[in-house]
């Protein structure tokens, strides 16, 4: 039976940054549980999801790239790996609290993780299980904000939800400007036009290439997951 909610399949987006917050260490197990139970929540109620998770909480390719002779490929290589590490954590924190997750990498890694199968990861869902796609798109000069838009495409998934640190797009930045305000409806063209730093011009451009809506909204506040999974009113929507 199809679930009551604005969603059937969303492709859930967490950044590394996201799953620091604000430990000093790399991932804070209360944000990784907390993204659990209310991923479990909503699984329960038919919602199929599938997650994206960066890498930028351990390394970032392009701000390594340079130093200490280190080419752009292998510092992104680096970088795809460190998305392996956060989605084994994230993996293994669902699990502790029975949902059952499959961790899929863009490349093998055969005794970790299975590799990237698009039919694959589509049955996982329809089991209900929750799939989580690691290694970005696999290549180098990507990110894993692209990622998650080409695995929404490809997965027939009907919307990219970003969660972040902030509420979601303001017209100024929030941590400088306090009179910044939260913008609650964007189109694809504002966010291009504008250069509003959501999320980098090829992932925003596949988004809108392909009518998938973005929802932008802050993973730091209980609840939100679970509203942004369910279609209620989070954050900032992007859309045609
Ligand atoms: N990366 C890549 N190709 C991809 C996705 C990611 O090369 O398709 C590398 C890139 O170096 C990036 C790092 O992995 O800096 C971590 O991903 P990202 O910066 O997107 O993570 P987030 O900002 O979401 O934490």
């Amino acid at each position: 039976s199809k679930p009551r909610y604005k969603w059937q399949r969303v492709l859930l987006k967490v950044s590394g940054e996201a799953l620091a917050g604000d430990n000093t260490q790399t991932i804070d197990p209360k944000i990784t549980m907390s993204i659990a139970r209310e991923v479990a929540s909503v699984t329960r109620l038919g919602v199929e999801v599938a997650i994206v998770v960066g890498g930028g909480n351990i390394f970032r390719g392009a701000s390594w790239a340079g130093s200490s002779g280190l080419d752009r490929s292998s510092a992104d290589y680096i970088g795809m790996l460190a998305t392996v590490m956060n989605a084994i954590f994230l993996q293994a924190t669902m699990e502790s609290i029975g949902i059952p997750t499959r961790v899929q990498t863009a490349f093998r890694m055969s005794e970790v993780a299975e590799p990237y199968i698009r039919r694959r990861a589509v049955r996982h869902l329809e089991k209900g299980r929750v799939v989580i796609f690691a290694a970005g798109t696999g290549n180098p000069f990507f990110t894993t904000d692209t990622a998650a838009a080409l695995r929404c495409a490809e997965i027939n998934a009907e919307v990219v939800l970003k969660a972040t640190n902030v509420d979601g797009v303001f017209d100024d930045d929030p941590r400088v400007n306090p009179n910044a305000r939260l913008l609650e409806s964007l189109s694809y063209q504002d966010v291009t036009s504008k250069d509003l730093s959501v999320m980098d011009m090829t992932a925003i451009t596949l988004c809108q290439e392909n009518n998938i809506p973005v929802v932008v909204f802050n993973l730091n506040k209980t609840g939100n997951i679970s509203k942004a999974i369910v279609g209620d009113k989070v954050g900032t929507l992007i859309s045609g």
